[in-house]
């Protein structure tokens, strides 16, 4: 494809994907294919010989689409958002174009030195003080793929730590055991992450939560760490769920950094889906502590702030940690910049080495945002699921499971069995989609607000269509509780 065809073939695709979302609200939400539909929509071997660009662009109507489940309909509510805003969409297309490989400075100065300069906006907007600042050289923020990739990376510089700064094979050979805390309502990241190391899964101390608010109990935390420590284990580091996927529930994690300053633990915060509201001062109170005392802190873009899909944000306390413990210079990424120390190379920040020039998506979301539109598509989100609280409250067959948390709005309806057969039914529709959880053991409907294109009458529709379902499962029978 010649550049003028590109060109005549990009303006075709932007005006796919305009359609596309001008079309959504028309569409089911969630994909109505079966298994193997789309594969056998698919030739089995690729063309011998090349087709045209049009072609591919056909198909995107007739196989790609029925198979897509869509994360940017006004009336997705499954899961958390991964929202998509048209500027993101744009830069990440610009990156493509430029096919630039950011793995060390040398490499692209711009995707490393702007990548710097919009984690330190982001870091200012979140009011993270300075700690964690690139341009003061001690801390710094680099962006992962995801926010499980953020705290996998965490627990190696934490193990890094833990094992006095030497040993680089820490966890699986050396002998020693290692563990890791969290609450049961972690993101399950973590157990992942304790798997890979080498630390195991049974070295993962899964701790008590308060029944009501679902967060963190500090005095369950401290009992296991002691009966770690008295038993010749090493713990090593701590996570606070600021936001858990379930219910949205907020750890302490003032008391919870007590006790991992006391016991000199890594305490990482992972803040992937709540951590942005910390952008609107009234909600700033989600990460309280995190400024003075977390090693590390994990906030997605790509989840509520409007940056498409891949963009976790992840900041450190001491960058040495990271580097100490990744770090690892190969005869041919060998350079004079490098051997300078005036730069940053990502490399050592993560564990793969090549990256994408990510910092061009989120930089073009500050920019034609302003911190003014963030803070509103933010409040946006919280208002909307308010107004879905207020609906849910005002029906006595409902109740919330837990508080409202920010955009997050946890409820049920009678039984176990009638909450997820009125979920279910929601979700055949393709009106809307919504995701389930059990809450102390009781099964319960979350309804996560946060598209881009989200309006209230989307959350109108779907209370509507959710009344719908119940009214004809219950067929006039009373709510069993
Ligand atoms: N942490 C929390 C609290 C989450 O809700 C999620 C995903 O929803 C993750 C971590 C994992 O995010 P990622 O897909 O970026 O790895």
């Amino acid at each position: 494809m010649s550049p003028d065809e590109f060109r005549r073939h990009g303006h075709q695709v932007i005006d796919w994907i305009a359609d596309y979302w001008s079309s959504l609200a028309d569409r089911p939400v969630l994909s109505q294919v079966a298994p193997g539909d789309v594969r056998a929509a698919v030739p089995s071997s690729p063309p011998a010989s090349g087709e045209s660009f049009d072609a591919v662009l056909a198909d995107l109507d007739t196989v790609v689409l029925p198979g897509i489940t869509h994360w940017q309909h006004p009336r997705f509510f499954a899961y958390f958002p991964a929202n998509s805003a048209p500027a993101a969409v744009l830069a990440d297309l610009v990156s493509s174009g430029l096919g630039a490989q950011g793995m060390i400075w040398s490499t692209s100065p711009a995707a490393t030195e702007l990548e710097q300069v919009v984690l330190d906006w982001f870091a200012e907007l979140l009011d993270l003080g300075s700690a964690f600042r690139n341009a003061d050289g001690v801390g710094g923020g680099v962006i992962q793929d995801t926010a499980s990739t953020a705290t996998m990376t965490a627990l190696l510089a934490a193990l890094h730590r833990a094992s006095g700064g030497t040993a680089r094979d820490v966890g699986v050979q050396d002998g020693r055991r290692y563990a890791v805390y969290a609450s049961s309502q972690a993101h399950s990241s973590l157990v992942k992450a304790a798997m890979m190391t080498g630390i195991g899964e049974h070295n993962v101390r899964l701790i008590d939560v308060d029944p009501e608010s679902q967060a963190m109990l500090p005095e369950a935390l401290e009992a296991a760490v002691r009966a770690d420590v008295e038993a010749g284990i090493i713990p090593t580091m701590v996570l606070s769920a600021v936001g858990t996927t379930s219910t949205g529930a907020v750890d302490p994690t003032r008391a919870i950094a007590q006790i991992a300053t006391m016991h000199g633990i890594w305490l990482h915060v992972d803040a992937a889906w709540a951590g942005v509201a910390a952008i609107c001062p009234e909600h700033r109170d989600v990460l309280d502590g995190v400024a003075e005392y977390a090693d590390s802190l994990v906030v997605n873009p790509h989840k509520w702030l409007l940056t498409t899909f891949d963009c976790s944000t992840f900041w450190v306390r001491d960058r040495s940690a990271l580097t100490g413990a990744l770090s690892i210079l190969p005869e041919y990424l060998r350079n004079a910049a490098t051997e300078s120390g005036e730069v940053v190379d990502y490399r050592d920040w993560h564990p793969q080495l090549g990256r994408r020039f990510r910092a061009l998506k989120l930089w073009s979301v500050f920019r034609t945002y302003g911190v003014e539109g963030l803070r509103a598509h933010i409040r946006s989100g919280v208002t909307l699921a308010q107004r879905f609280e207020e609906l849910v409250q005002a029906d006595p067959r409902f109740s919330l499971v837990v508080p409202r948390s920010l955009g997050l709005v946890t409820f049920a309806v009678g039984d176990d069995e009638l909450t997820m057969a009125v979920m279910d039914e929601v979700n055949r529709s393709g009106t809307a989609y919504l995701t389930h959880t059990k809450v102390n053991g009781r099964a319960a409907m979350r309804l996560a607000v946060g598209g881009v294109w989200t309006q209230p009458e989307d959350v109108d529709t779907t209370w509507q269509a959710i009344q719908t379902a119940t009214d004809s499962l219950l067929g006039g029978r009373a709510v069993r509780e």
